[in-house]
């Protein structure tokens, strides 16, 4: 039987994406021969994630009253990228060719459909409007096309022009797992 503190670490880790139960109990094994130092370090990292809360006018993480973009004042503020996931907009930032600011909506329904919660981030942002261009940043998928119809509904008035990334993400691509020249070129090649 394995020591109490080991089954409770495995239970929790085992029920996070892509780790199992075998994985978890790898995990457990070589935290402990890493030795206390190194846990408590690791612990307190994971301590920390608790901290963060979400901006209120982009739905990013943040730690202070909104997020480092909409709190940069070097940011274009009348240049919104709208993204499904916060992993979207770190995959955008790591091309470096985005200075505006986000809407993190949630992940889009096949149908094409928003959410309810959805529709109010959409009202959130149109309320930071009005921008001079909405990028719709969504993955390049047949429900990603549904999804910005719906959206470019939602948006129109607000914006002097609604824009799609360029072409050059794999058809069925999701933007977060596009290389970063891949997607810095989409990004510049958006129209
Ligand atoms: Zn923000």
């Amino acid at each position: 039987m394995l020591p109490r503190s080991i089954q409770k670490f495995i239970s929790a880790f085992a029920a996070l994406p892509s780790i199992g139960p075998r994985q978890a109990t790898r995990l457990a094994f070589y935290l402990v021969s890493l030795g206390s130092a190194s846990i408590v370090d690791i612990a307190d990292a994971a301590r920390g994630l608790a901290a963060l809360s979400t901006c209120p006018d982009c739905f990013f993480f943040s730690e202070g009253p909104v997020c480092p973009f909409c709190g940069n004042p070097a940011r274009r503020k009348d240049v919104l990228a709208v993204v499904e996931r916060p992993t979207d907009v770190i995959a955008i930032e790591a091309t470096r060719k985005f200075n505006g600011v986000y809407l993190v909506l949630g992940e889009l329904k096949k149908t094409g459909a928003l959410q309810p919660e959805q529709k109010l981030k959409l009202e959130r942002g149109k309320a930071r409007g009005p921008f001079k261009e909405i990028l719709l940043a969504l993955d390049q998928t047949t429900y990603g096309d549904f999804n910005a119809q719906t959206i470019t509904k939602e948006l129109s008035g607000v914006t002097e022009k609604i824009t799609r990334l360029g072409r050059g993400i794999p058809t069925g691509g999701e933007i977060e797992f596009a290389d970063e020249d891949t997607l810095g070129s989409a990004i510049e090649k958006r129209s």
